[in-house]
């Protein structure tokens, strides 16, 4: 297995806004992670050579304006690429918009992620979403658009693409070359897990992502929350106890990832995938399950996996 290339820190639990389809289940109440722990964390992150990128997420990292920027810079400094996640709530004005921007670029900020599809702009306007991808393209740094998806959705990616400029953004999937583009969409449906369970099977956006295959992301794409556990991955196993790998306050990071490199599970996942471990649990996974990760987190939840894994 490759070594982890992207650290993402949960800066807080907090969020502005309660998305339906949440799978963390975020809103108003939540811990957010100091700024000495979350230097720690990236200085940990930078003495890894394979980690390149840390992404700043949450809950909305941009509740935390002076944290954010710091840790931008720190990141910086030490030569590792930053990203920011929002869901542009702050950015009602291109005049707002462009003074929070330019001060993270300043700091060394490289690329905003921002969040854009029914169930964010159910609370925030999509001129917001807009505003966050003019602004950001006119100081040079580069976006790139998730959205989450459910059938009968009104707001799907090719819209947002069409509203946003179509010819500077690129999709992710088609296998076309995205050098010289300065923005990247992709879309997933909405994982049907945490608070988005409570979404009715009917919008499950079925059929149109893979399931089978190995995953790329875990023990790669790696998550610190607030508390400091680590998360295997950015995506629904975190939510489950297999998926968190212990505090990386007095155990590091790296040491961390290397236990879980031994286990069998992790092994499997990484070079066979989910389906896998759903044929040994007698799992039906071709038809019924949204993506890979929702698979996942439905093989990762199942008591009798302990059993399988020997
Ligand atoms: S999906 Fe993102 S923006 Fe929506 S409630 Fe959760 S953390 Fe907040
Ligand atoms: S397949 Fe599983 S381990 Fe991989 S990213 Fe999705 S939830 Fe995480």
């Amino acid at each position: 297995m490759n070594g982890p290339f992207r650290v993402g820190l949960l800066l807080t639990e907090r969020c502005d806004i309660a998305c339906a389809h949440c799978w963390l289940g975020l809103g108003s109440n939540g811990v957010d992670m100091s700024l000495d722990e979350a230097r720690g964390y990236i200085d940990q992150a930078s003495s890894i050579p394979t980690v390149e990128w840390i992404s700043f997420t949450g809950g909305e990292p941009f509740l935390l304006p002076g944290l954010l920027n710091e840790l931008v810079g720190y990141a910086s400094a030490k030569g590792l690429r930053t990203e920011c996640v929002t869901n542009c709530s702050w950015a009602e004005t291109p005049e707002k918009t462009k003074e929070t921007l330019k001060t993270l670029k300043e700091s060394g900020l490289d690329v905003v992620n921002i969040s854009a599809d029914d169930f964010h702009q159910e609370f925030v306007p999509f001129e917001n979403a807009r505003n966050c991808f003019e602004v950001a393209k006119s100081l040079g740094l580069k976006t790139v658009i998730m959205s989450a998806a459910q059938a009968g959705g009104t707001l799907r990616l090719a819209k947002i693409i069409n509203r946003l400029g179509p010819d500077e953004i690129g999709t992710l999937g088609e296998g076309e070359p995205t050098e010289g583009l300065s923005a990247i969409a992709v879309e997933t449906g909405f994982l049907p897990v945490g608070r988005g369970a409570q979404l009715p099977r009917d919008r499950w956006l079925i059929g149109e992502s893979k399931t089978e295959g190995p995953c790329r992301l875990v023990l790669r794409d790696i998550g610190i929350d607030p508390e400091g556990e680590l998360l295997a991955c950015c995506s629904a196993a975190s939510l489950l106890a297999r998926g968190r790998l212990g505090s990386v306050v007095e155990t590091g990071i790296q040491q961390r990832l290397d236990d879980a490199g031994e286990q069998s599970l992790f092994k499997i996942l990484s070079e066979q995938g989910p389906s896998s471990l759903a044929d040994s649990l007698g799992i039906s996974w071709r038809e019924g399950f949204v993506s890979r990760c929702h698979l996942c987190h439905e093989v990762l939840k199942d008591p009798r996996l302990d059993e399988a894994l020997v």
